[in-house]
């Protein structure tokens, strides 16, 4: 009933502000600002559209407020059936987001104390997303020093082992949303990064160049062990384990590569590396890797596991120890 109070008042303000404004006009600024409460939608249809913008808020940070203005402009433009409008959404999204990620958001995020890391490897820094869907969707954001420590790592890879890329996977928004970057509760300050581990190629029996077992780069944790691993330590498998089952067949005809992997672990948790604080790691995989390390921690029975990927952690400014 509140909901249908509202729909009806607010088509009447919007009826009399437009009225009284621009009534010539096409493209209203207004209807563009108020987006999918602009009117013309149904009760229906602006809840559909409020759960998107939150969906999207919640995977991307700026897919919300993007689709919130591309349904302004499709009602601005006066789009009326349903093919014109969602031909006009897509479009306007489309270019309004494409737009914010590739040159408005890099631009603006460091005043919030962000940067964005390399999508791509460089000669001068051998680092890239896992997947280029790491930044479109705008998770590939850190703190400068976690920028550096990547850096660094890749770097270092890339001498011991000529060809190494090293990869990244989750990272944090471009803003401080005060919200997580799920499924990850602890990505929220720029300070968190997730790496990939290194794999060898069973079928021709040599190491992939770049880091990671396929473009998502989480869940590939049979290459560690032959079946899906419950932790002995924790009662109930851990509430937030996922086991994914289903998708260890994929990776078959991979093995972890021990010595790379191990080699990134040891650069992590090298003790001179001070900006670094913690790294999760499974404890049978960092007793594997010969890793013992005051860094090297276990996430816990209610994290995610950390078999498939290895969490990093910086110090937040001015607490080096
Ligand atoms: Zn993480």
């Amino acid at each position: 009933m509140l909901l249908w109070i509202y729909w009806v008042e607010q088509r009447r303000w919007f009826s009399f502000v437009l009225g009284s404004t621009s009534k010539a006009s096409s493209i209203s600024i207004l209807k563009v600002i108020f987006g999918p409460l602009a009117g013309g939608l149904s009760i229906a249809g602006i809840l559909i559209s409020l759960c998107a913008v939150a969906l999207l808020t919640l995977a991307t940070a700026i897919g919300g407020l993007v689709l919130w203005l591309a349904i302004g402009i499709a009602n601005a433009f006066g789009a009326q059936s349903h093919w014109c409008r969602t031909i006009a959404i897509t479009l306007s999204f489309a270019v309004l987001y494409g737009v914010a990620t590739v040159w408005i958001v890099p631009i603006v995020a460091p005043a919030f104390g962000r940067v964005p890391l390399n999508c791509l490897a460089r000669d001068d820094a051998p680092y890239a997303a896992n997947s280029p869907l790491y930044c479109a969707l705008n998770r590939h954001y850190v703190r400068p020093e976690m920028r550096t420590v990547l850096e660094g790592l890749a770097g270092h890879m890339a001498q011991q082992f000529p060809g190494t890329v090293t990869t990244y996977l989750d990272a944090d928004f471009p803003f401080p949303l005060g919200l997580p970057l799920l499924p990850h509760l602890s990505h929220d300050d720029g300070g968190k990064l997730d790496v990939s581990l290194f794999y060898i190629d069973g079928r021709s029996g040599k190491a992939r160049a770049t880091a990671g077992a396929w473009p998502i780069g989480y869940w590939a944790l049979s290459p560690v062990w032959p079946e899906p691993r419950r932790d002995p330590t924790c009662s109930d498998g851990g509430m937030l384990r996922w086991h994914m089952a289903f998708l260890q067949g994929r990776f078959d005809y991979l093995t972890l590569d021990a010595q790379r992997t191990s080699e990134m672990l040891d650069y992590l948790s090298d003790e001179n590396l001070r900006a670094v604080d913690r790294i999760f790691i499974e404890p049978y995989l960092a007793k594997r890797l010969g890793s013992a390390n005051m860094k090297v921690r276990f996430a816990g029975c209610h994290a995610a596991r950390h078999d498939d990927h290895i969490h990093i952690e910086v110090r937040k400014p001015g607490n080096m120890p």
